[in-house]
């Protein structure tokens, strides 16, 4: 298993869906994303990487997981170069932890491993084996971010039962698990209130997003996911609120920080 440097530049490509990434890896949905491998073709199925923050400040590593696919061509990431038709290699990332700030800062990284350069220009680096290990194992065991770590095998046999079609956005291991909450609860917010088609009219009809009371085990563990238990809809505002915390807060202790949340929205407005 070999260990690879993804590199994220916001100046350079605009991650719109970051946001609800981080909130459904939160909740432990499986959450990959198609990335570029800069001209590393080596990388394989079940290898582990780090996504480093660079370009604007706070910089540092802030999401890890595994490699789910191997490097395939797709038009290329910058708009420029896809104009002209040109590809980039990229490969599929299956994140357990993503967050909005670093989770290990550049300056660490620059200080505990001085010989490594930690501002590449392209993603896709190796990182050397005893690194990669005190890095995955700090991020793996920590309070805040800890994740049980699946055998290589079972990143495999994630990686061939996904779906084939290229994608920027997920793959949810739970959609019948979503949709049977959505029909139990409906599409209004359970925290706030708000219904994004009495906000929206027909754009926001059927728009809702799905919270897990209960984040999802390890995908190497079977788990079933009782939708009327374990899930709420929620609205966008409040699921970034509820995963603003790790592990998120409760939805009462959300409600708590706005006492006017009570009041529905869709009856004082
Ligand atoms: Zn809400
Ligand atoms: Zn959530």
């Amino acid at each position: 298993m070999s260990t690879y440097l993804y590199a994220w530049n916001p100046n350079r490509w605009n991650w719109f869906d970051q946001p609800e990434a981080i909130c459904r890896i939160g909740d432990g949905e499986q959450y990959d994303l198609y990335w570029s491998c800069g001209n590393t073709k080596k990388i394989s199925v079940g290898d582990t990487f780090f996504l480093i923050k660079l370009g604007v400040e706070p910089k540092g590593i802030i999401g890890c997981g595994y490699v789910s696919s191997p490097p395939y061509p797709l038009l290329h990431w910058d708009e420029e170069k896809a104009k002209k038709g040109l590809t980039a290699l990229r490969t599929d990332l299956l994140f357990k932890v993503l967050s909005e700030t670093p989770i290990i800062s550049i300056e660490q990284l620059q200080n505990w491993y001085p010989d490594y350069n930690w501002s590449p220009r392209a993603s896709g680096l190796s990182v050397p084996e005893p690194i990669a290990r005190e890095l995955f194992t700090q991020i793996q065991g920590s309070p805040a971010f800890g994740f049980s770590i699946p055998s290589v095998n079972e990143v495999r046999l994630y990686a061939e039962g996904k779906s084939k079609t290229v994608t920027t956005k997920t793959y949810d291991r739970s959609p019948l698990a979503r949709q049977a909450c959505i029909e139990h609860y409906g599409h209004t917010c359970c925290v706030c209130g708000f219904n994004f088609e009495k906000a929206y009219g027909q754009l926001g009809a059927n728009y809702i997003e799905v919270h897990h009371l209960k984040p999802v085990a390890d995908i190497g563990e079977e788990y079933l996911i009782d939708p009327i238990e374990d899930l709420r809809p929620v609205c966008a505002n409040c699921h970034r609120m509820l995963h603003k915390q790790r592990p998120p807060l409760l939805v009462e202790e959300l409600l708590t920080h706005n006492p006017e949340l009570h009041v529905p929205w869709n009856q004082s407005g």
